[in-house]
């Protein structure tokens, strides 16, 4: 290995491999008198469970990168910030909207400092350009940087969208089934599993869908993200739908906020409405569905409008088809889930206009995008749905500027904090919005 690919990062080797010069060997595993804490991850394991033979011990907790055990060492060089900036650092030619580029000017400065900071930009506010500026002058310092997600496939969907916007600036991307192996470069995109294998290597730490699973109340990928990012370095958390930790720490003075309350074309989230219907379960036993949710349903189909219908579970979506079935005969639809076989082809399909609407699980929650639609919740007081989720389920309506109002309306047994909640944020953001609003024109 090159002497770069060290830099600011723990390779892990075993602890009798000769040290090549110019490289710190760090210590793998704390052994306390009851329980070893792995310094790759920080977790804490007793040690009747992470013993292994001959008295060595392993960390059970991060063992899917590589077995950090006490008969290995990890090489380690500081991070040296060994880059080249070639200009025009920034090769994106898109616009900011007004009330965006506030948002960005907000951001960038705060990264300067390399202060920590959250963006809470809502569901289709265009957040990963309003970025662009932070990372490209950060770039232009010469600092190292990463772009992280707990899902693969947000990293997936950043990287050529980055790799276009700073086309000449080396970048990697990482993930578990990443084909091009690991190389030193100014801007990585990586999920926040691969931030275990950094030490104090960024000066500034993107991490996108912090709100997302596997994410958030997870100690060992924060564990990960404090360790990643330089003593001195900063970190900027992106989300639509802050979950309670974070908004603690914005409270605290402990995180700074920027907010982009209002969509990219200027409108405000719809507001979600909730209609009680205790029995619904009942009634769909009887193949019978809620009447307030048929004439809604009735409403949209007449008006032309295409909607989505969560349903919590896969098991009920048969019934609710089933149902539809005979309220609807002359209307086309179908059912989709995760594991679905025909998932992406029914997906296109709504896309293409084959459908008016889809029955869904949650699967359809966040990252798509169908215009003009409205949104319907059957259960929304289920417990599968998070407060993040139902927040996420209702901004798929009204994202695009030819029909940026769009209806959200939600069916539930009773009143739950997860609705309570979701109701409630997105009323605070669009009071913020309507500030703004008037402020800046819509378009
Ligand atoms: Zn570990």
């Amino acid at each position: 290995m090159a002497i770069v690919d060290y830099y600011g990062r723990l390779v892990l080797v075993n602890r009798h491999q000769p040290r090549p010069a110019g490289v710190t060997v760090l210590p793998t595993i704390d052994v306390g008198v009851k329980n070893i804490q792995c310094y790759r991850c920080g977790q804490v394991t007793p040690k009747t469970v992470a013993a292994l033979p001959n008295g060595e011990f392993y960390c059970p907790h991060c063992i899917n990168l590589g077995r950090v055990s006490t008969l290995c060492k990890f090489y380690h060089v500081p991070e040296a910030n060994q880059f080249t900036v070639t200009e025009p650092v920034l090769t994106w030619h898109g616009k900011l909207s007004p009330l965006q580029s506030q948002a960005a000017v907000t951001v960038a400065s705060r990264m300067t400092a390399h202060r920590k900071q959250l963006l809470w930009a809502v569901t289709g506010a265009g957040k990963t350009e309003m970025i662009f500026p932070g990372i490209a002058q950060a770039l232009a310092r010469g600092e190292r940087l990463a772009v992280a997600s707990p899902r693969v496939d947000v990293c997936l969907e950043l990287y050529p969208r980055l790799r276009a916007a700073f086309a000449n600036t080396e970048m990697a991307l990482l993930h578990g089934r990443a084909e091009r192996p690991y190389h030193y470069a100014q801007l990585t995109v990586c999920t926040t599993h691969q931030l275990l294998r950094f030490y104090h290597a960024f000066d500034n730490l993107i991490i996108d869908e912090v709100d997302a699973f596997p994410y958030a109340a997870n100690p060992l990928l924060f564990f990960a993200s404090q360790q990643a990012v330089k003593e001195s370095g900063g970190q900027l958390f992106l989300t639509a739908t802050p979950g309670a930790h974070l908004l603690k720490a914005v409270r605290r003075h402990q995180l700074a906020v920027a907010y982009l309350p209002l969509r990219y074309h200027g409108h405000l989230l719809p507001s979600i409405h909730c209609h009680l219907v205790p029995r619904w379960r009942q009634q769909l036993l009887h193949h019978q569905l809620p009447s307030g949710l048929i004439r809604t349903m009735q409403v949209a189909l007449r008006s032309g409008h295409r909607f989505l219908l969560f349903v919590p579970h896969v098991r009920d979506l048969a019934g609710i088809a089933q149902a539809c079935c005979s309220y609807f005969p002359a209307h086309l639809f179908t059912t989709v889930h995760a594991s679905d076989p025909q998932r992406l082809v029914k997906v296109q399909g709504m896309r293409d206009h084959q459908y008016q609407f889809l029955i869904t699980t949650s699967i359809l929650e966040r990252g798509v995008t169908f215009p003009e639609i409205d949104v319907l919740v059957l259960g929304a007081d289920d417990q599968v749905f998070s407060t993040a989720a139902l927040v996420q389920i209702a901004g798929r309506a009204g994202r695009s500027a030819s029909r940026p109002e769009g209806h959200v309306d939600f069916w539930i047994s009773s009143y739950c904090r997860r609705v309570n909640q979701a109701v409630h944020q997105i009323a605070y953001m669009n009071t913020k919005g309507r500030r703004c609003q008037g402020a800046v024109p819509a378009v």
